[in-house]
């Protein structure tokens, strides 16, 4: 068959032909863009459609975030209806010229009568409703009455042609003579799925025969037409003229290729999964439109970058290590979890799966599929510390009912003992002084159940405010006033910071470090004094005293519960630096004794800063 030139040459580029009957969900895809450059570039719009299709192309339109309805307010877009304008442009059943001109014409004019505008575009449907009628030669003719409108200029134009690229029908004479009157043929199937399926179906089919039939093509390929035609549409209309006996076999193939594909393409793009195609170097071949919700970056903007890329650099080892591992299994699936970098910098955790695919031929890919998982990673780690937190407290409960149990029994084996000698004694004197170490060991009791009931009530809810610490100092020195007062002890407080915590809380370490250091003096003068260092993320902060000090090897136990290194001549209950400890730990910092026998000791314990995401930190340095 030879190509039958019918018409005069069109204008390069100025008109467009998509056959959409295979799928007419491209042909929505390819007008809106059509449309839509026509909007940025400020062009006038005439859409002459069927209903279905133009309400399909507004929709197109609205989902790229355009208002096509304010444009056609606008006078930048005009809608008419196919069948009425082709009722218009016809004298019974040929199309009439003038009436053409007039009806076509008078349109164009409206939408491109405002000044700025540069051009326009057209989208057509009448001469496919003459095609679908069976009018070919009058369609052709009103092909014909376009290119001359095309001839005067400044516009283009779209057509959408009903025939099926894989029926009969386009490898019919008539489509040539379409060819013809258009310069370009957009394709009719979404990215390269056509042309791969028409390429499989091809090898299918033709077998051995499909060598020769490829370097033929290569050769011996004769543009049908003036149109630039497509790879796929090209290759199926070769077939058509050159292999006529399996023109049918490849094209029904082809079909059921295209439409596999397009099904699997549904599933990947509407799968709430990232799916990538990676290559052997880890290059992306391509990403699925979830990438984006996911990493933030459109499904194109990673193609040809390393999947590396995205991974975070403290994870870019293990997921290097897990690509190696792919590449020498091919077709084993390996599980992976890893931070991902999103487009906007901030880290998330993803896990997926990827699968070496590289020697299946229909595929040729690395395959993994991912999902965002950060909010799990969250949870867990929250449930980890939580679990964490659960087994110290359970630790220390046993610990504490332990001791507790330990430390109560002793005043109350006094108490029962001299309750016992009261029962016998003989004179008022041996009673009274029964019922005084009785009275001593029930108070001792009584002090031991206060103290322990301020530890077990302390309870980290985390709210914090500003506390100056200065004035927290010396409300504790206040609170000892007569210790204070009987012992001389005397106070030197640094500048010290404002820092985020619970003042009463810090109030009560103070002033059980303070009261130590009256009760466990030595008999030079007391000498007491806060100061304060600034680390990178804790401020660090010291209350030293000139007293009798304590031997390194206590300096871990006397944090413990009820651990005491003084008899009963000095009142206490081993519970105090047991407070500290909850109180300074509670807000995330820590606690330590500095100190030699007759040197004195320095109490220190860290309280975090809380810094802004600048670096600053929140609050300041109080005056002394
Ligand atoms: P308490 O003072 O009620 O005995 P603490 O828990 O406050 O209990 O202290 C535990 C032990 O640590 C004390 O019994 C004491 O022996 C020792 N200690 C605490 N502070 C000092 C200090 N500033 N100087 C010397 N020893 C101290």
């Amino acid at each position: 068959m030879s190509p039958q030139p019918l018409l005069e040459k069109p204008e390069p580029e100025a008109h467009l032909v998509q056959f959409y009957e295979a799928d007419e969900h491209v042909l929505t895809q390819n007008v809106g863009r059509y449309l839509l450059e026509g909007l940025k570039l400020d062009e006038g719009l005439l859409v002459i459609a069927i209903k279905e299709h133009a309400d399909a192309f507004i929709r197109e339109l609205e989902r790229c975030g355009t208002d096509p309805d304010a444009a056609v307010r606008n006078k930048r877009a005009l809608f008419l209806d196919a069948e009425e304008t082709l009722d218009r442009c016809m004298t019974g059943d040929q199309p009439d010229w003038r009436r053409f001109e007039h009806v076509i014409g008078t349109a164009l004019l409206e939408v491109r009568s405002r000044e700025d505008h540069l051009g326009c575009r057209a989208y057509g449907e009448l001469v496919a409703l003459l095609w679908k009628r069976g009018q070919f030669s009058a369609a052709i003719q009103l092909e014909e009455f376009w290119n001359k409108l095309l001839e005067s200029g400044n516009f283009r134009l779209f057509c959408g042609y009903p025939i099926d690229v894989f029926g009969p029908e386009f490898r019919a004479d008539s489509v040539n003579a379409l060819l013809c009157a258009h310069t370009h043929v957009v394709p009719a199937g979404l990215d390269s799925d056509l042309e791969s399926a028409v390429g499989r179906a091809m090898d299918d089919v033709l077998g051995a025969e499909i060598l020769n039939v490829r370097s033929e093509m290569r050769t011996s390929f004769q543009p049908i037409a003036w149109a630039t035609v497509p790879a796929a549409e090209a290759a199926i209309l070769w077939i058509g003229n050159h292999v006529p006996a399996k023109a049918d076999a490849v094209a029904a193939r082809a079909r059921t290729y295209y439409h596999g594909e397009k099904r699997f393409r549904a599933l990947v793009e509407n799968s709430a999964d990232a799916i990538s195609l990676i290559d052997a170097e880890g290059n992306v071949l391509y990403a699925s439109p979830s990438t984006t919700s996911i990493l933030g970056y459109g499904p194109r903007e990673l193609v040809g970058c390393n999947w590396l890329r995205v991974v975070h650099a403290e994870d870019g080892d293990i997921m290097g290590r897990t690509l190696e591992d792919v590449l020498a299994t091919p077709r084993r699936t390996v599980h992976w979890q890893a931070r991902l970098i999103h487009k906007s910098d901030r880290c998330c955790w993803g896990e997926g799966t990827t699968t070496n695919l590289l020697d299946d031929p229909d595929v040729r890919a690395i395959v993994s599929n991912y999902r965002d998982i950060t909010d799990r990673k969250h949870l867990e780690e929250e449930n980890e510390k939580r679990a964490q937190e659960l087994a110290r407290s359970n630790a220390e409960l046993q610990d504490f009912a332990y001791v507790a149990a330990h430390d109560l029994r002793e005043p109350l084996r006094t108490v029962a003992a001299y309750t016992q000698l009261l029962k016998i004694a003989q004179s008022d004197e041996e009673r009274g002084q029964c019922a005084d170490i009785i009275i001593g060991g029930v108070t001792r009791m009584a002090t031991l159940l206060d103290d322990l009931l301020s530890l077990t009530q302390l309870e980290f809810d985390n709210s914090r405010e500003a506390v100056e610490l200065h004035r927290v100092v010396h409300q504790a020195f206040k609170n000892l006033e007569q210790a204070v007062k009987e012992s001389g002890a005397t106070l030197a407080i640094d500048p010290l910071p404002v820092v985020q915590a619970r003042e009463s809380y810090l109030i009560e370490v103070f002033q059980n470090l303070i009261s130590n250091a009256i009760k466990y003096r030595s008999v030079a003068p007391i000498e007491i004094r806060v100061t304060s260092e600034a680390w990178e993320r804790e401020w660090l902060i010291k209350v030293s005293d000139s007293g009798i000090g304590i031997a390194p090897k206590y300096h871990d136990q006397i944090f413990g519960l009820f651990k005491r290194l003084h008899g009963r001549n000095v009142p206490g209950t081993g519970l105090g630096l047991a407070i500290c400890r909850k109180i300074v730990e509670g807000m995330g910092g820590k606690i330590w004794v500095d100190s030699k026998p007759g040197m004195g000791s320095t109490f220190c314990f860290t309280i975090p800063r809380d810094m802004t995401t600048d670096g600053s930190e929140l609050g300041a340095q109080s005056k002394d």
